[in-house]
């Protein structure tokens, strides 16, 4: 069998070996929205970065060619990213195909970009537009990047190389932007060690292994290693003891729990989003599909909502909800006539006793 494993879903493929074969036989799924978001974002910074565009606010109200809009506030967050690059000065690069090694290949496209600013330095960065935390240490996707970059130099053109993470909308200790600077010999064992990986997923027989990786698993839903992992963790146990545990008990059960609480949401997630997708063509045993609706906010501005309610819509700085205005006296009925629910699609809903008599109005 022939493939190719990707860095992008290198954190998978080296812990799990069975992921990228097991899905070659199986057609790909359509991008999720926010797979959809980080291309736009990555493909904005490209833009900038390579002269393609003066600045990121050239490329406002544009469309990525996967139907992403380019919104004001990802134009300011990706600029941030791209005035961060331009400071270091140097030359940036961004390579949209790299090869780490052809047997096994692990190739793909990427969206990282490389800076020679400050030889013997290599700069690998990645803007990441997601907001699950992704770390900068031992990241392999961006170990893959460096590795096949510094492969086009002659040895000991570079001495260290700084990998960093650029996540704008997501809170982390360590602030937005993330580095690791390690010595080009850490970058080159890490790579070895991500190529021993690729070989044991061409190997005969890979074998699947579970863990927080499996979250967004192209087979998550139809694999026996993360679902009888999920079972294998649940059992029923019968007992009368109880104490109050110890401090080291306590750290380790918190990583037990961490550790499951991982494998259990990968598994919904994907059980999930296939229900809701087969339950428009198939019908899921107590299951069903319904429209989801939003919160109640309003359609018109705030001036036409102060006019006609006569009550101050922005008494707390920014424009209050519908149910607060009605809490502060303005008439129910116009404050619903000025306002919306709107819908959020279709959800999967369990349908038992208690939704049915729902539907009856019991
Ligand atoms: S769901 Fe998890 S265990 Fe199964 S193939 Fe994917 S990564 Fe491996």
């Amino acid at each position: 069998m022939t493939f190719r494993l990707p860095p992008s879903s290198s954190h998978r493929w080296t812990n799990c070996a069975l992921a990228v074969p097991a899905s070659q036989a199986y057609p790909d799924e359509p991008e999720g929205d926010e797979a959809r978001e980080g291309t736009c974002a990555a493909w904005v910074a490209q833009t900038v970065l390579t002269g393609m565009s003066v600045n990121c606010a050239a490329l406002i109200n544009y469309t990525h060619e996967n139907g992403w809009l380019i919104t004001a506030e990802m134009a300011r967050d990706v600029q941030e990213y791209v005035d961060l690059i331009h400071k270091r000065g140097g030359t940036t690069s961004c390579e949209a195909f790299v090869t780490l090694s052809t047997d096994p290949l692990i190739a793909g496209t990427t969206d990282l970009t490389a800076t020679i600013a400050s030889i013997p330095t290599l700069y690998v960065d990645d803007l990441k537009y997601g907001r699950k935390i992704v770390e900068v240490r031992k990241n392999t996707q961006l170990v893959i990047y460096a590795a096949a970059i510094l492969r086009k130099y002659a040895p000991g053109t570079f001495n260290l190389v700084q990998l960093g993470i650029y996540q704008p909308r997501a809170f982390h200790r360590d602030g937005t932007y993330r580095k690791w600077v390690v010595s080009v010999a850490d970058i080159e064992r890490m790579a070895a060690e991500i190529i021993e990986a690729g070989r044991r997923a061409y190997a005969p027989n890979p074998i699947g292994t579970a863990g927080e990786w499996c979250t967004y698993c192209p087979i998550a839903t139809r694999c026996e290693a993360l679902a009888q992992t999920n079972y294998a963790r649940i059992t029923v146990v019968h007992s009368q003891s109880h104490r109050d545990m110890t401090p080291l008990e306590l750290s380790r059960e918190l990583d037990f729990i961490e550790e499951a609480d991982a494998t259990l949401k990968a598994r919904k997630k994907a059980v999930q989003a296939e229900a809701e997708q087969r339950a428009r063509s198939e019908r899921i045993p107590r299951y069903g599909l319904e429209m989801g609706t939003g919160k109640r906010r309003f359609k018109a501005t705030g001036e036409v909502v102060r006019m006609l309610t006569g009550k101050d819509p922005y008494e707390k700085q920014e424009l209050c909800t519908p149910a607060e205005l009605v809490r502060r006296g303005a008439s129910k009925d116009v404050v619903n006539a000025l306002s919306i629910v709107p819908n959020t699609g279709m959800k999967l809903i369990k349908v038992d006793e208690n939704y049915i008599a729902k539907s009856f109005g019991e």
